[in-house]
């Protein structure tokens, strides 16, 4: 339930509301905005009497969240949260930040390879995983800390943002030490204690949809972070399993417009996952930013062939400063535009 309050309420007014939520025993969860203040009523308001509010004086209108999700949906904020990582790498405004960097760090030269290339094509961000989740446990497993040291010296050396996940809450405290945006892949999107943890955390949180996982179902995992406090989170479609093999994902880019209708957080696209196949990743990328994503993430390798992981969707830093400079043309056509790259806010970019 949202409690807006008429334009001009005093802060007297805004405290009594708030403290009549609490007598009632809910969470009160003040919003100052531009226009006015808002006061969301935090947890189950399935029985709530709306009236004892509504006579309060300076209520407006008490208005009742329709959906499972409260905090993360529209009514609740109708303007779209923008989510800044690192000055000026903001997702949700005009601008769409990108991200790219190879599935895994795997040593200090090729990480800051990839770093510098991606940083010379227009990438914003540059991610790597230090913690792999992956089907086999044979597989390579990530650097583990010394990958997330190596992440640090990359932003160090060009001022790209870190994006890199997280796959258990002790995990979180250490990526957030080094990174500026913490990654929940997909195979923790329901990993609700992991969501929890992040929730309490004051760190930029990129939530992957699950390979299995409805529009609802990763809205409401992005409601357990929101519902511990933390509203900077930023959702990535990457693809759900299909019935048909003929690629990795089904890439789900349907899941834009719909999440910009229903939720107020951005929302960016992962074509490669979602595609798992080299070739299909810049069409599907330059298809993600003419339908509305917020941000791409990209993976990119200097020599994919010889990658510890995801090789095969790993784009050549040639094809992906070629997708960066098609991107720019897309973004304009649209009325929005590529993310400059930090610290290249005088110099001219195609
Ligand atoms: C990744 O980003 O490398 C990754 C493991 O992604 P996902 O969780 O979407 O599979
Ligand atoms: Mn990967």
């Amino acid at each position: 339930m949202l409690v807006v309050m008429q334009h001009g309420a005093t802060p007297a007014e805004v405290e009594r509301v708030v403290k009549t939520i609490e007598e009632m025993g809910y969470q009160a969860r003040p919003m100052p905005g531009a226009q006015r203040t808002a006061v969301g009523l935090v947890g189950n308001d399935g029985r709530v009497d709306a009236s004892r509010i509504e006579a309060l004086s300076g209520v407006a209108q008490v208005i009742h969240v329709s959906q499972p999700y409260k905090q993360v949906s529209r009514e609740w904020r109708p303007e779209n949260t923008i989510v800044t990582i690192a000055p000026g790498v903001s997702f949700g405004g005009d601008e769409i930040p990108i991200i790219a960097g190879p599935c895994s760090v795997e040593s200090e030269q090729q990480i800051l390879t990839a770093a510098r290339a991606v940083r010379a094509a227009g990438a914003t961000a540059l991610r790597g995983g230090a913690f792999k989740p992956r089907s086999s446990p044979y597989a390579f497993q990530g650097m583990g800390k010394p990958g997330l040291e190596l992440l640090a010296m990359a932003r160090r050396e060009t001022g790209l943002a870190i994006v890199t996940e997280a796959m258990d809450e002790e995990g979180a405290h250490l990526v957030a030490e080094y990174a500026d945006c913490i990654q929940i892949g997909a195979r923790n999107m329901q990993n609700y204690s992991l969501l929890r943890a992040v929730g309490r955390m004051r760190k930029p949180i990129l939530l992957k949809r699950g390979m299995a996982a409805t529009i609802n179902d990763m809205l409401l995992s992005a409601e357990y972070v929101l519902s511990e406090g933390n509203d900077q989170v930023i959702l990535c479609e990457r693809g759900v399993r299909s019935f048909d093999p003929a690629a990795r994902n089904m890439f789900d880019l349907t899941a834009i417009p719909i999440v910009h209708k229903l939720s107020h957080l951005p929302i960016i696209a992962d074509p490669s996952h979602g595609t798992g196949l080299r070739e299909k990743v810049t069409p599907m990328a330059r298809a993600a930013v003419a339908a509305g994503a917020d941000g791409v993430m990209v993976e990119v390798h200097p020599t994919p062939d010889r990658a510890l992981s995801d090789g095969g969707q790993s784009l050549f830093p040639e094809q992906f400063a070629r997708l960066v400079a098609e991107l720019r043309a897309i973004a304009g056509a649209i009325g929005r535009s590529i993310a400059r790259t930090p610290g290249t806010a005088s110099i001219e970019v195609r």
